[in-house]
């Protein structure tokens, strides 16, 4: 049979067709009236996307280049900083705020867990100038509280700015951003708005403005104080990436089209269809008698799922691209052979993610080996399909998974 290529990695993720035909002819000039027109709209969009009523960057780099920036604006030598990591980008904190000489406090989780709240109230001092901490771990598809760790930095260390790595946490979970003191949040072009790797962009508090005037670590490319002076202009500071640009607004408009042209309820669908996905997958793979690795938190973004002892997750990655033409993930670092991640955020739906379980189910049998009867998962998924159809999920609704809520 033919196959066709598919991604269901948590980033890059599939490419919305409406924004490769923007890209594609986004043959403009950045000096000029057609490409500030351009670069104003898809500024306001991201405020509606984000949810703030904060300034909004955006950054011609990977998402790495947004968490640098956060860290070199924000901190100065010597700084005492908070770290909460559980899995391969919490490290990239540690590693980041390292390289531009803070002193690191650190809370961790197990690969797979979220944070203990007690824990990270007793990690909050007086002097802490900033905590960094991701919205949903990719490598582990743990999601943590962001409002419940909100709360208790406001309380414990209301000084402390809180930084939230969102980048496959936007659009795939809610966030109150200025109600709850998100003082940065970042996002990446190549998780859930659908189009490539290349761009970067960030919600900036006032607080972390002002903080940016005092903090001593050097910045260059990434001093956000010289986008944010021409960004009202339409302009930004270097030559922008203007085919992703391009690219960003016409998936906002996609987005917004899914709710009759209003992005912000655009956004709530595109969150709840993560969660559907998410959903129908966590069930569909337990009933196959997978283990699901983080089954107290599981973030909409993906699912990550542990193969039984003594199998190794790379044969289901490259035995599912071989025969079905889906490429999935395996696990970062020592998670590697361990756990493959299949993604839910962007452009993904109903079809896609029948169609992957009843791959899923031809790799159980083999090479697993497992008991599996077909239509065994994919029954499952329709199961949560129709019950969330019925009665859909409230969108408030903490995820965190625990009995007792870790808002409360
Ligand atoms: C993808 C991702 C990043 C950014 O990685 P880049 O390769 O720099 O785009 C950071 N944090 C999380 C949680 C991610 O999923």
């Amino acid at each position: 049979m033919f196959r066709k290529t598919r991604l269901f990695t948590p980033g890059p993720t599939p490419l919305l067709p409406a924004a490769q035909f923007a890209m594609a002819s986004a043959d403009i000039h950045h000096r000029t009236a057609e490409f500030r027109a351009l670069y104003s709209k898809v500024l306001a969009q991201l405020k509606l996307f984000v949810g703030t009523q904060n300034d909004v960057i955006v950054l011609s780099s990977s998402g790495t280049g947004a968490m640098e920036a956060a860290v070199s604006n924000l901190t100065s030598p010597g700084d005492r900083v908070l770290v909460l990591s559980a899995g391969k980008f919490g490290e990239r904190w540690v590693a980041l705020a390292k390289a531009f000489g803070c002193q690191v406090d650190l809370v961790s989780a197990p690969y797979g867990q979220t944070f203990d709240p007690s824990q990270i109230r007793a990690a909050l001092h007086a002097d802490t100038r900033a905590v960094f901490v991701q919205a949903t771990e990719t490598s582990t598809a743990v999601r943590h509280c962001i409002q419940s760790i909100a709360e208790t930095v406001r309380t414990s260390a209301p000084q402390a700015l809180l930084v939230v790595d969102g980048i496959t946490g936007l659009g795939t979970t809610h966030f109150d951003v200025d109600a709850w003191g998100i003082d940065v949040l970042i996002g990446g072009s190549q998780k859930a708005v659908m189009i490539p790797p290349g761009l970067a962009y960030l919600s900036v508090s006032e607080r972390a403005w002002a903080a940016m005037e005092t903090s001593k670590n050097p910045r260059y490319y990434f001093d956000l104080r010289k986008e944010r002076k021409v960004a009202p202009k339409g302009e930004s500071a270097y030559t922008p990436a203007v085919a992703l640009i391009a690219g960003l607004g016409a998936a906002l408009d996609y987005i917004a089209g899914q709710a009759d042209g209003d992005l912000v309820e655009g956004r709530k669908l595109l969150i709840e269809n993560a969660q559907t996905c998410a959903a129908m997958t966590r069930a569909g793979l337990t009933a196959l008698g997978f283990t699901l690795f983080a089954p107290d938190a599981p973030a909409a973004a993906a699912t990550a799922v542990a193969v039984p002892e003594g199998l190794d997750s790379g044969a289901v990655v490259k035995t599912l691209k071989a025969r079905f033409g889906a490429v999935i993930a395996n696990g970062q670092g020592e998670m590697q052979g361990k756990i493959f991640r299949i993604a839910h955020l962007g452009f993904f739906d109903y079809m896609d993610t029948i169609a992957l379980l009843g791959a899923l189910e031809f790799i159980a049998r083999d090479p697993l080996r497992l008991p599996v009867q077909f239509g065994q998962a994919v029954a499952a998924a329709q199961q949560v399909f129709a019950s969330r159809q019925a009665a859909p999920a409230d969108p408030n609704t903490c995820l965190c998974g625990r009995d007792q809520c870790c808002r409360n």
